[in-house]
């Protein structure tokens, strides 16, 4: 049986009439900086919670709660909710709208700012969290490789993002979208588009369309490399220079000091012609490659 302040209001934000009614009230203008579109579609976030399965020992992380629309239907699921928000004209309208559910703290802070680990440390002994956001699309891929490259304990990470991003999180090689956004998500997570998103389920309506993706915490790397700042560093340096062959982009990367010849015996140590470009090479070539640079070094 739930204990009394487990008895939450129902989520009662979620329509336009609803939105507009709040942000008359407060008097707040969205802002296009912060990437303020809110979702004023019930559908939609029971949607995102559903695919994020959040259970009532979960702690979840949202990533700009805005008015708190998605946050009321994540405190009635989660037993615990933080969530950051950047904008601090936002905080009176947070307190009015969260008003009634007990389970969630509001840190007015900026997300790469702020200390992850220890949030999860100090509410969920250090055990893995969901982390649930309709993302600002404005920093969704530095927030997506903070997240990743901090080693942050997740479980899963569930975000609404443009559609064109979240294709990116999906891509193979040898598609036009495959780059070190792919490579990045594919080595620490499962991607999944869980559902696709039109500009009228916001307000007020983005330009773009958008998809929710879901990113599974993968319990075992799925390839194995010695070095893993060198290997980001070698994926970096070959979609930095997406046009030239590998040996060019990693020999030009300010990032790397391999020689053209420690370069070009690594790449034929993977069995790939001197000509090959990053764009072709699959996570577990990459991860090879990064073993092989990483020995020439040792050994030399
Ligand atoms: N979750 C709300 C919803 O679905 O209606 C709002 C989503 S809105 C797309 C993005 C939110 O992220 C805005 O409230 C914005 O102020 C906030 N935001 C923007 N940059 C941020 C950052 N660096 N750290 C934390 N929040 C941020």
């Amino acid at each position: 049986m739930y204990s009394e302040e487990r008895i939450v209001p129902r989520p009662w934000l979620a329509d336009a009439r609803m939105t507009r009614d709040v942000l008359e009230r407060h008097n707040f203008t969205m802002v296009k900086k912060f990437g303020q579109n809110f979702l004023v579609d019930p559908g939609v976030l029971e949607g995102i919670v559903e695919a994020a399965e959040i259970y009532p020992e979960d702690l979840v992380i949202e990533i700009g709660p805005g008015i708190g629309t998605l946050t009321q239907y994540l405190c009635v699921a989660a037993g615990q909710v933080v969530a950051v928000e950047i904008d601090k004209l936002l905080m009176p309208v947070l307190e009015e709208t969260l008003r009634g559910y007990h389970n969630v703290e509001v840190i007015n802070e900026d997300i790469l700012k702020v200390d992850i680990d220890r949030i999860v440390e100090e509410k969920n002994e250090g055990r893995p969290v969901k982390i649930v956001a309709n993302l600002p699309y404005y920093i969704t891929t530095p927030i997506i490789m903070t997240l990743l490259e901090r080693h942050i304990p997740f479980e899963s990470i569930t975000i609404m993002v443009q559609k064109e991003v979240a294709d990116r999180m999906q891509a193979h090689p040898g598609s036009k979208d495959y780059g070190a956004l792919s490579l990045a998500v594919q080595y620490y997570a499962d991607p999944e588009v869980v559902m696709s998103v039109p500009p009228s389920a916001f307000m007020p309506r983005p330009k773009v369309d958008s998809s929710v993706i879901k990113l599974d915490a993968v319990s075992e790397p799925k390839v194995n490399v010695s070095d893993e700042k060198l290997f980001f560093k070698i994926v970096r340096a070959c979609f930095n220079q997406r046009r030239k062959t590998m040996v060019n982009g990693l020999k030009n990367s300010e990032d790397l000091s391999f020689s053209k010849e420690e370069i070009e015996g690594a790449i034929i140590s993977i069995d790939k012609p001197l000509t090959v470009r990053g764009e072709t090479l699959t996570l577990e070539e990459f991860a090879a490659l990064t073993n092989a640079l990483g020995d020439a070094r040792t050994t030399l």
